[in-house]
């Protein structure tokens, strides 16, 4: 960070008269840290290693691009900042960079004529999807964080949540946006529901994770509550035979809401619970909208299930999963070992090799790990992601647990690489997943988003060393 940075806070404060600027080392703080695993553990190991030097809560859209022209003007780094829900190192001030935080933008509208509703970034998805209820609607996407993340931090990262193979992913969902480019323009994307006039640039801002600008409102697709919900649970014999059922029926155009395949490990406590067939794998299927085409889908989908050995257990599992499906504490209550780590790797493949992915990224982890649970919950008409979710202790210190964790993410990896996967289905990529980017788009691939970052923000005012740019 240059030392213009209490110039810069002073022509803030002249020319943003609605921007808070926090400076105490507590808000400070707060701020520098997001969710990914290695920022628990410095604060675990005493003194945080990386400090923002203020963060500015601005009023709106306006006071973003006066900010961020002024940025530019005195070379200030900056780095735009949602919910602090992101677990891959992308909202890191590893040179005391200045935090834009959004969270003040939360205007809201609804449009039932075309079916959207635009919302400030800085809108949880809770309060989103709150306010839509209120309106009879819903947007359909509920990450695990869904209460802390925001509309602007889902946008860029291309977030999924577990209901994505009836409403779709945010790529799918956000129909609009505006955007506060890195000199300050403000990009505001037309309302049309397709375009033939050159790229899709709201594509090139959903998961830009920052680099390319601030986003400041997103419009996205809403729907009637659903009138009805079905459950469903299955039993197979194998993680095989309940990935061909899924198959199956997404090739046959098929689209329960919610698809969750835990495989023989993960599903272990859950067919205890239940007393299910030991060593079995458990599908959960939920599935919603209108009546009689949910209930046509829920039975066209139960056939295609029994064909493939699946064997019917009811909907309680189901439900019961609804319930608790916001609970990530497993995963915290290892990250709290001294010598401990835990995260869930997120990546992706084409049908062809989802399993081999699966499989191997499993046999790799195993040694390194306590425990490894694996299952499927985003599927396509060409493949699915699957999570690795891994728990390690290695009974050294807080140092050691961070070493493990970063042995096990390349691990991880570079195994789904290896076996046809990919980097990141839904968490984005960060500081964390960067050096991996080549692997996954090539050189040439790189080669673009290098050379749109170097035309937009010349300086790398923005997100500097995000998606390794
Ligand atoms: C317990 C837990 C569960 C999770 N479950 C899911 C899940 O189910 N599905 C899923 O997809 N993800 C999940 N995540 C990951 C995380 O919630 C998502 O990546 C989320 O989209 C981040 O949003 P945020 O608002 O918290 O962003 P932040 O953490 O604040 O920021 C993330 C990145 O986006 C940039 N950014 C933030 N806001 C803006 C903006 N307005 N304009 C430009 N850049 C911006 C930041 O600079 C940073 O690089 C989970 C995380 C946790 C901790």
């Amino acid at each position: 960070m240059n030392e213009r940075w209490t110039e810069f806070i002073e022509e803030v404060t002249k020319v943003c008269k609605g921007t808070d600027i926090l400076t105490s080392p507590e808000d400070c703080l707060i701020y520098s840290h997001g969710c990914y695993p290695r920022e628990y553990k410095w604060l675990l190991q005493g003194k945080y290693p990386y400090i923002s030097k203020a963060v500015l809560v601005p009023e709106n859209e306006q006071e973003i691009s006066e900010i961020v022209q002024l940025a530019r003007k005195n070379q200030i780094h900056i780095i735009p900042y949602g919910g602090g829900s992101g677990i891959v190192g992308g909202s890191i001030p590893y040179n005391g960079e200045i935090i834009i935080d959004v969270k003040r933008l939360k205007d809201f509208s609804i449009n039932v004529v075309n079916g959207t509703a635009r919302g400030g970034a800085g809108l949880t998805g809770a309060e989103f999807e709150n306010l839509l209820n209120e309106h009879g609607y819903t947007c359909g996407q509920y990450p695990q964080s869904f209460q802390s993340a925001t509309l602007g931090g889902m946008t860029v990262t291309r977030a999924i949540g577990t209901f994505s193979t009836k409403y779709g992913k945010m790529d799918d969902m956000v129909t609009g946006m505006s955007v506060v480019l890195p000199d300050g323009q403000i990009y505001q994307s037309h309302a049309a529901p397709k375009r033939s006039t050159g790229p899709e640039l709201n594509q090139i801002f959903l998961g830009s994770e920052g680099v390319y600008g601030v986003i400041t409102s997103v419009e996205m697709k809403i729907y009637p509550i659903a009138e009805t919900r079905i459950f469903q649970a299955y039993t197979f014999p194998s993680t095989h035979d309940g990935l061909n059922a899924i198959r199956s029926f997404m090739h046959k155009g098929l689209r329960p809401a919610v698809v969750r395949l835990y495989d023989e490990v993960e599903a272990t406590h859950k067919i205890a619970q239940y007393g299910f067939e030991k060593g079995f794998t458990l599908l959960i299927l939920v599935f919603e909208g209108c009546k009689e085409m949910t209930e046509l889908e829920a039975k066209l989908t139960k056939e295609i299930c029994l064909a493939n050995y699946g064997r019917d257990k009811g909907e309680k599992s189901a439900v019961e999963w609804l319930e608790s499906r916001f609970s990530t504490k497993k995963m915290l209550d290892y990250d709290a070992i001294k010598g401990g780590t835990a995260d869930a790797i997120e990546v992706a493949a084409p049908w062809d090799c989802i399993e081999t992915v699966w499989r191997e990224m499993r046999k790799a982890l195993e040694p390194l790990c306590e425990v490894v649970d694996c299952h499927f919950s985003h599927v396509y008409h060409n493949g699915a992601s699957v999570y690795v979710i891994f728990h390690a202790k290695t009974n050294g210190d807080d140092k050691d647990g961070e070493q493990r964790y970063l042995d096990c993410l390349d691990l991880a990896i570079r195994t789904s690489l290896k076996y046809g996967g990919n980097v990141s289905h839904h968490h984005g990529v960060g500081t964390a997943k960067a050096e991996y980017l080549k692997e996954e788009h090539g050189e040439a691939g790189v080669y673009v988003m290098k050379a749109l970052k170097d035309s937009l923000d010349p300086d790398g005012i923005i997100n500097k060393g995000v998606l390794g740019l």
